[in-house]
Order: C-alpha cells, then sequence, then structure tokens
C-alpha cells in the first residue's frame, strides 16, 4: 500500500544498460522511522500522516517498495583522491524519480540499503551516526540557502552494523535533482565508445541544462555552465566555512548539488589549510584548496566529453582548454564578489580585495573564528581577542568603515546585505556531535533543537546563543561507511 504520494517516474533507466543495475533493496529485520523531514515531505506533495509509523518505515527502508518503484543501483567511476577507481553505488539504491506537481524531478535514493553488485568489498550498509550527520549538514546547507540534496528520512534497519565496533544499522531517504556525478561521466568515457558518453551527455543536456540544448555545440556549453554553476557552488561553500571533505570527482554532481555528506564539516578558526578527514593526511581536499580541487573535477569532466565536442581531437581540446582558461579568473571574481557582500559592499573598488585579504590575513593570525568574526562585523559587535590584535583589528576596521562609507549602498543597505551574506548560525561540530550521541541513546530532543535553529541560520536570536559558541580543540571526522 502507498497512499504517500509518491508519483514515480523512470527515465535514468532508459540509458544504455551499462549504466545501471536493477538491484532491489535488502530487506532489513526491524525498520524503524528515527525522523522524518515534514518540511521536505509537504514540497514533494508527499503526505506520510494517513500512514503509521511502520508502514512509513517500511516504504522509507525499501522493505515495502512504493508503488512504481524501479530499483536500480547506478554505475560511475571517479578519482579518488587523484587515482581513478571504477566504483557505482555500493549501499545505495534509487528507487526512481518523483515528479512533484510543479513539474520537478527528483531522485528518491535509500542509502545504506544493502549490497548492490558494486558494492566491492563492502557491506553496503551504512551506521545510524553518519546516517543522521548527513541529514543535519544537508538540511543546514540548505537552510543556509546553499544547493544541496536533501534528506527526507532516516530509519534504523534493528540490524548492527561492524565498524570499529558494533553500531546501530540505518537507511537514510536521499532527495536529490539527480545523482549524475562527474564520475558517471568518467565511467561512459572509460568504455571507449562514443555512443555512451553521448547518450549521458544528451540526458544530463535534457535533465539539468535544457537552455544549453539548442545551443550550436550543446556538450561544449554545458561543459562552459557547469563550469560556472560549480564554482558558484565552491564559492557558497567558502562564504560559510563549509569543507566538503572528500571531494573526489565521484562526488560531484551535474546537478549543481552540494552531495555525499562524508567527513565534511565546518570551519571555525579561520585557517585556510584546515582539515578534518582522518584520511585526508596530505590535505588535498583543506579548506582553501576546494577552489583548486574544483577545477582540476571540472577539468576531469571536459575530458570526458572531448569528442562530443569536435570530431577533431586537437581542435576539441583547444576548445574545452578555452573554458577551462576562464575557470581560476571566474572564481577570484565570484569570490571577491561574494567577500564584498560578506563586507556590505556593493560598489567595486580596486582597494576591495586588499581589503578582504588584509581581514582574512587578520582572522589567520588571530585565529578568530570565521563565523563569529562576520557576524560581529553585521552585528556592530566589538571583537574578543587579544589587545595586540585587537589594535590590528581596529587599523583595519577604520579602513573599512571608510570604504563603505564611500559605498553605494547607505549603511541601512549594507548592514542587510551582510545579514544575508553572514550566517550566526553554523552547525558546530561540538552541537553535532551533542545531536548524534543522544540520537545513539534514542534521545532526539538535541538533535530536533539543533535541526530547528539551523533551519533560519541568518537570525540573531536569544534562543541561538548557544549555537553560536565556537568549539574548541582539534576536530576529526570519518568517512561515512
Ligand atoms: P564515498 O566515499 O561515500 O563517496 O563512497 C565511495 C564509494 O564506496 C562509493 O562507490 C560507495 O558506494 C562505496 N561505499 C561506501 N561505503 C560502502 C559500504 N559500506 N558498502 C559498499 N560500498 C560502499
Ligand atoms: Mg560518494
Amino acid at each position: 500500500m502507498n497512499d504517500s504520494g509518491f508519483k514515480f517516474q523512470q527515465t535514468y533507466s532508459q540509458l544504455p544498460e551499462i549504466f545501471f543495475t536493477r538491484t532491489a533493496p535488502v530487506k532489513v529485520r526491524q525498520p524503524e522511522l528515527v525522523i522524518l523531514n515534514e518540511g521536505l515531505a509537504t514540497s514533494m506533495n508527499l503526505d506520510f500522516s494517513k500512514l503509521s509509523s511502520t508502514e512509513s518505515a517500511a516504504l522509507l527502508s525499501g522493505n515495502t517498495l512504493i508503488a512504481d518503484s524501479d530499483p536500480i543501483a547506478q554505475a560511475y567511476a571517479g578519482h579518488q583522491f587523484g587515482h581513478f577507481t571504477n566504483l557505482g553505488d555500493g549501499r545505495a539504491i534509487l528507487l526512481g524519480e518523483h515528479v512533484t506537481a510543479d513539474g520537478r524531478r527528483l531522485d528518491v535514493q535509500l542509502k545504506g540499503s544493502g549490497r548492490t553488485p558494486y558494492s566491492r568489498g563492502g557491506d553496503g550498509r551504512a551506521a545510524l551516526g553518519p546516517m543522521l550527520r548527513e541529514y543535519i549538514i544537508s538540511e543546514a546547507m540548505y537552510g543556509l540557502g546553499i544547493e544541496t540534496t536533501r534528506s527526507l528520512a532516516v530509519t534504523t534497519t534493528g540490524e548492527e552494523v561492524y565498524r570499529e565496533t558494533p553500531l546501530r544499522g540505518a537507511i537514510l531517504t536521499r532527495v536529490a535533482k539527480s545523482h549524475i556525478r562527474v564520475g558517471t561521466f568518467q565511467f561512459a568515457a572509460a568504455h571507449r565508445n562514443v555512443s555512451f558518453i553521448r547518450a549521458l551527455a544528451d540526458y544530463t543536456i535534457d535533465r539539468h541544462f535544457p537552455d544549453q540544448k539548442e545551443t550550436q555545440n550543446p556538450a561544449l556549453a554545458m561543459l562552459s555552465a557547469f563550469m560556472e554553476q560549480q564554482i558558484r557552488l565552491i564559492v557558497q561553500w567558502m562564504r560559510v566555512g563549509f569543507i566538503h571533505g572528500v571531494m573526489n570527482t565521484d562526488n560531484m554532481a551535474l546537478s549543481g548539488e552540494t552531495i555525499d555528506y562524508g567527513p565534511c564539516a565546518f570551519m571555525d578558526t579561520y585557517n585556510p589549510s584546515t582539515v578534518f578527514s582522518s584520511i585526508d593526511h596530505g590535505g588535498r581536499y583543506a579548506f582553501g584548496n576546494q577552489p583548486v580541487v574544483a577545477q582540476w573535477n571540472i577539468a576531469r569532466f571536459a575530458e570526458t566529453l572531448l569528442p562530443l565536442i569536435n570530431d577533431d581531437s586537437d581542435k576539441a581540446l583547444t576548445m574545452a582548454g578555452e573554458v577551462m582558461s576562464r575557470a581560476d579568473r571566474f572564481y577570484q571574481e565570484t569570490w571577491l564578489d561574494m567577500m564584498r557582500c560578506k563586507l556590505g559592499l556593493v560598489s567595486k573598488e580596486a582597494e576591495d580585495e586588499a581589503l578582504v585579504r588584509d581581514l582574512l590575513d587578520w582572522m589567520k593570525d588571530a585565529k578568530a573564528d570565521y563565523t563569529n568574526t562576520f557576524r560581529d562585523l553585521t552585528y556592530g559587535k566589538s571583537i574578543n581577542v587579544g589587545p595586540c590584535q585587537e589594535s590590528e583589528f581596529e587599523d583595519w576596521r577604520t579602513k573599512w568603515e571608510q570604504r563603505r562609507n564611500n559605498d553605494l549602498a547607505s549603511l541601512d543597505e549594507s548592514t542587510e546585505l551582510m545579514r544575508k551574506s553572514n550566517p550566526v548560525l553554523i552547525p558546530r561540530n561540538h552541537k553535532v556531535e551533542e545531536a548524534l550521541s543522544a540520537a545513539q541513546d534514542s534521545n532526539l530532543k538535541p538533535l530536533l533543537e539543533l535541526l530547528n535553529v539551523l533551519k533560519n541560520p541568518y537570525q540573531e536570536t536569544k534562543a541561538s546563543e548557544p549555537y553560536q559558541v565556537a568549539g574548541h580543540g582539534p576536530y576529526q571526522t570519518f568517512c561515512g561507511t
């Protein structure tokens, strides 16, 4: 029975068969709903209120298949920390594409739903902590206004998964504009058969880049649009101090959404070399490296499109190279515009870059908190640092105030812009850990409270004050396996 409102269609499975394998989710012992995202459900025209909790849990764990599901595991490849590997959904199943009343097509995927032909050595399962973590961070990103996959629900499975210790098993229901990755293109290209890459490119253009379809060279136009879209996304990450942690090419989505929340976390103290992931020894995916890595990943995407861009491989390379040669400048400009917004500046002046860099250098030296420094500037609060660093900061503040006075925006407009650009709340690592550890013991109160405040991250309220406190000490994250 399914009267929850899912309206499934299947278009991905019309691609050539190399792109997927039909695989049903493996049934679990005793699914129980931990959390259901009512707001997201409503926005998708779904309604679980007529179902019992057991029925909802059965649907959202894959024990009962949603009507018109055609479950598949998707094939893809990817550069993981620079090394090319064949991958695929090793623990995820795409149930179907839900089409909303207003015509949006959304993948509904179960993550942690058992082994698939792409599981390699893995058990196909996920633990409760990492799935709730993905729920929190993805919903926080949504609240911050950043393109992201969403989390519809987490159910526990009633089974244990074995990592270093036995953990409670769980399944996340993920909602995404699609799960096409740069790695999906790499997978197609590795077959050295142009028809595969053409089928995938046509499909992706239809689904995500319809404006590029009627251009003279759709593949080249898609590359250019994707380059700009990804760079805009990374700039948004830089705005809020988000560190993805595992920017492998298989974790970069053609939809432009942030995807695959594993070892990600938000930076407290400003330092571009911040890394949280326990496996990122070389700092490849450090905060300050994200723009460079994104460009590297986009270049891997460009390579896969060469045969579609031009039959003459030299010409194709020149044309794709022209797009890539614009990427760095596009990043620098988009980033600077974003930083201007954080400082409440509307006009563009030559001195702005130095003004921004001076502040960031000061923040690094003073070990200042990234979010709270911009919060304090926005709300005119004094900055809490040692006397020596304070005088340096006051010099900078004077320069900024002068620049702000000369700006086109009035002071009120400038402050409004800062309020919109500088979150007061991010999912602080210690608050995330607190919520996860209580949830392990079946106390959901801290989790629900955290999710609630993160819905309005730009509002400075009394209730949110405990959530604004920066974390102390080193923090480490682990891949969500
Ligand atoms: P990720 O690091 O989460 O992006 O995952 C990289 C690859 O490993 C993907 O192909 C996943 O499907 C696969 N994978 C991760 N965890 C598991 C697991 N527990 N069982 C099977 N495959 C997994
Ligand atoms: Mg992944």
